[in-house]
């Protein structure tokens, strides 16, 4: 019997628990840092030093913390289902825990990429990107993160999977970043949504929603019994 196909989508509450800050919840890095100063084509070109040393913390930040149940729930989901994560998080969490088909919609810590080639990425040692470090072109190296402003080049591919979906789960999102909020929009008609989060998120435009206000972890945990059980 074929498994049934389920499209997750992560935001930034996944990785939560496991140390990570979200944006916008209070002590979220919005809190810390103007974003349009960091997080924008305009913040690189005002100021290359500045965004190094916000990507350069955030990567550090990310060898010190691990995966956590919500990660590893969501592995457990393939032994009877076709998994496949679509997040918004440049972490690396949903890798290191084991699992198998990651999307990254707004790019990863973990490589950078040419400032004049887009498609000259490189896995990057250790935390660190330099001013003066270039690519094989002779330009800056770039984080390889998507942007605000910025296009983002893996949306079609993601619209394509979430029309392939039996269950649609979401999981630690604010739903506020568009185009990644929309994609619950091309899941087919009858396909069950659930969204895991212990925040009051927008969901009206998702009619028919389950949602299990509680952070990641537990939710995850639950819910990931649950569906194995029904399997
Ligand atoms: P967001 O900050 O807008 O929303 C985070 C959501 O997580 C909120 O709804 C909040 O209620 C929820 N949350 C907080 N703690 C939680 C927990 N323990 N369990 C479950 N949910 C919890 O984040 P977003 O919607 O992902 O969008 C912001 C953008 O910021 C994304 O584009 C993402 O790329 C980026 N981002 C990534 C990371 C990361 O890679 N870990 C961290 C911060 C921001």
């Amino acid at each position: 019997m074929t498994q049934k196909r389920i499209i997750v989508l992560t935001g930034a509450g996944v990785s939560a628990e496991s140390g990570i800050s979200t944006f916008r919840d209070s002590g979220g890095l919005w809190e810390k840092f103007d974003v349009s100063e960091v997080a924008t084509p305009q913040a690189w070109a005002k100021n290359q030093a500045l965004v190094l040393e916000f990507y350069n913390q955030r990567r550090k930040q990310l060898y010190e913390v691990e995966p956590n149940k919500a990660h590893y729930a969501l592995v457990a989901l393939e032994e009877k289902y076709d998994v496949h994560i679509i997040t918004q998080n440049i972490d690396d969490l949903h890798e290191r825990a084991g699992s198998k088909n990651v999307m990254h919609l707004h790019g990863e810590l973990k490589k950078v990429r040419s400032s004049v080639d887009e498609n000259l990425v490189y896995d990057l040692d250790g935390w660190e990107l330099k001013k003066g470090e270039t690519c094989e072109k002779g330009s800056q190296l770039r984080p390889h993160i998507v942007w605000f402003g910025e296009a983002v080049p893996m949306i079609p591919f993601a619209a394509e999977l979430c029309a392939t979906a039996d269950i649609f789960l979401i999981i630690g999102t604010s739903l506020n970043v568009y185009p990644a909020a929309g994609l619950v929009a091309y899941r087919p008609p009858r396909c069950m949504v659930y969204l895991i989060d212990p925040a009051d998120v927008a969901i009206s435009h998702i009619p028919g929603i389950k949602i299990i206000r509680q952070k990641a972890g537990k939710g995850t945990s639950d819910l990931v019994k649950e569906l194995l059980n029904n399997a």
